[in-house]
């Protein structure tokens, strides 16, 4: 009697079911789906080349002898694997595979009765469980401190706040997946990803978050191929609800790596999982990734993290100061804003250290400790004074309103106060003239290099214009 497919597999499923546990067989042959039998061949269809690995390596012995149990001596098994870039076309592409390609590493022997699996049941190992260290929390590697309360939101910041946000109320469930957050270093990139990480778990204390940076990823990587756990390890990558990986441009030029990586976003996302990346650079921009790899990071959402302005650097200085509990005059606290713009993490290392300096020398927190302490930090690090300084200062100097510089007006004053600005930040910021000109007016570059040349001839000729100047250079430099 010729039995169809269904009828066969299921056969076959029923002496699987006996023969491992409950938990395996959910994993490993419910998602399968038997398509065809022809000349004693039976034809099933795998999820991913992943899960015919797997299979391969893991239960090739049982699978074999199911089949020649229904099937005859002859019988034999092929895959149908769905190929990963399945859900960018209509139909889902397939390759098949015959059985038997990969060595099998369990029970090479096809002798029934079939107790393979009975009793060798194997959790999957957990790479963050270092032998003989302390057990980490599998569940998140979350740091409490970076949640979205402690984000200070602002125009550098907003797409990519709202859209992380928007992640952790639906993962897996919105347009932005994966989500990618691209910025230079020190503007909040792994403090936004915790945050998204936190409020998921949060929402879905359910579901499996986790976090990890990508140079943890890479050694864990290793860590298995060198104790011949890779499947493990992907395995158990791929049972994560929320994968948020940190500082993905440290895959450039790790090409195993990425390539594992590729099988476990194709699993994640396919699967509806969300995925969160953080990067030094854009998708277009990192080199040394695999395109197949960066064409995915563009299904998503690319969101940057910019430079925050002043009003934001006084609010995140101001939101640290509440959070410890400490009072600090405003003047210094305008003062920190202005004069460290480039980097958060420098914003706060300023802080930390006059808070610091203050404590220990038991000094009161003022204008004279700030700039001492900020001198050395400016001088150390950025070793530049900020496009808004410059404006605060000479706007400041001439009594004028800060949004002067930035009004279309054309009166002479506030041209000459905006040339002013354009000729101090190209003589003390490293800023390009096309940048400096966006921070004065929005001009172009070539009007700031008319302003420069038009400041150098003023000095030159008009006496009471360099007396500005020089007062100017100096209060720049206090
Ligand atoms: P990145 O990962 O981009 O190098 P981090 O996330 O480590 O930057 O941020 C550096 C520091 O700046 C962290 O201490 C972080 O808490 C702080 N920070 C960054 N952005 C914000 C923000 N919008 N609000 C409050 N703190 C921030
Ligand atoms: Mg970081």
């Amino acid at each position: 009697m010729d039995n169809t497919h269904t009828e066969i597999w299921e056969n076959c499923l029923k002496i699987i079911k006996d023969n491992i546990s409950f938990q395996k067989f959910k994993t490993w042959f419910e998602p399968i789906r038997p398509l065809k039998v022809e000349d004693n061949v039976l034809t099933i269809q795998v999820p991913s080349q992943f899960f015919y690995e797997w299979l391969e390596e893991h239960y090739i012995t049982l699978l074999k002898k199911t089949i020649k149990q229904e099937l005859g001596v002859n019988g034999r098994l092929e895959y149908s694997i769905v190929m990963d870039n399945s859900f960018e076309n209509a139909d889902p592409l397939t390759v098949t595979a015959p059985t038997g390609n990969k060595p099998a590493t369990q029970n090479p022997d096809i002798s029934m009765p079939i107790d393979l699996n009975k009793g060798n049941v194997k959790e999957i190992p957990n790479p963050f469980i270092i032998p003989g260290l302390k057990k980490i929390n599998v569940q998140s590697q979350l740091i409490d401190s970076y949640s979205f309360d402690n984000f200070v939101e602002g125009d550098c910041n907003r797409l990519a706040r709202s859209a992380g946000y928007a992640v952790a109320q639906n993962p897996g469930k919105t347009s932005f997946n994966p989500l990618f957050i691209y910025s230079p270093t020190g503007l909040g990139k792994t403090h936004l990803a915790h945050a998204i990480g936190l409020e998921a778990k949060n929402n879905y204390p359910e579901k499996t978050v986790l976090y990890v940076s990508t140079e943890q990823f890479i050694h864990q990587f290793i860590d298995a191929v060198r104790n011949n756990s890779h499947n493990d390890f992907i395995h158990f990558y791929q049972m994560i609800d929320l994968l948020i990986i940190d500082d993905i441009h440290g895959l450039a030029a790790k090409e195993k790596t990425q390539n594992v990586f590729f099988h476990i976003f194709n699993h994640l996302h396919q699967k509806g999982k969300q995925l969160v990346i953080t990067s030094d650079k854009p998708p277009v921009e990192l080199k040394g990734v695999e395109t197949r790899l960066l064409s995915r990071f563009k299904w998503g959402l690319a969101a940057d993290l910019q430079l925050p302005d002043f009003e934001t650097r006084m609010a995140i200085i101001r939101k640290k100061l509440y959070n410890d509990g400490v009072n600090m005059p405003d003047d210094v606290v305008e003062y920190l804003a202005y004069s460290i713009s480039t980097n958060i993490r420098e914003l706060e290392g300023a802080l930390v250290s006059i808070l610091a300096q203050s404590t220990l020398n038991k000094k009161a927190i003022t204008m004279e400790l700030a700039r001492q302490m900020i001198d050395k930090f400016v001088k150390n690090t950025a070793k530049e004074i900020s496009i808004d300084y410059i404006q605060k200062v000479i706007c400041d100097y001439f009594g004028l309103p800060l949004e002067s510089i930035n009004s279309k007006t054309r009166k002479r004053e506030i041209v000459q106060v905006r040339q002013l600005a354009m000729y101090f930040a190209k003589k003390h910021t490293k800023s390009s003239l096309a940048t400096i000109g966006h921070h004065c007016g929005n001009k172009d570059h070539a009007t700031v290099l008319h302003a420069c040349r038009t400041v150098v001839n003023l000095i030159e000729t008009d006496k009471q214009f360099r007396t500005y100047v020089e007062d100017l250079e100096k209060k720049l430099r206090i």
